[in-house]
């Protein structure tokens, strides 16, 4: 008996570059919820990035 369903169609994770089966995953195109929460929190921290305020370099002094 031969099985006509075709091979599972597969996705690299966007994430950790794994291939990841796509059909029936709830976290395509990532490969599983961690690689999904991973790269939300990618983005989360990218937005609410803080300027930096390291400026507390002394001035330099020029001998002129
Ligand atoms: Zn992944």
């Amino acid at each position: 008996m031969e099985k006509a369903r075709g091979k599972p169609v597969r996705r690299l994770c966007p994430r950790c570059r794994q291939p990841a089966i796509w059909e029936g995953n709830p976290y395509r195109p990532f490969c599983s919820e961690r690689c999904r929460l991973i790269d939300l929190g990618a983005w989360a921290s990218e937005d609410y990035r803080v300027p930096s305020t390291e400026t507390a370099q002394p001035p330099y002094e020029e001998d002129t």
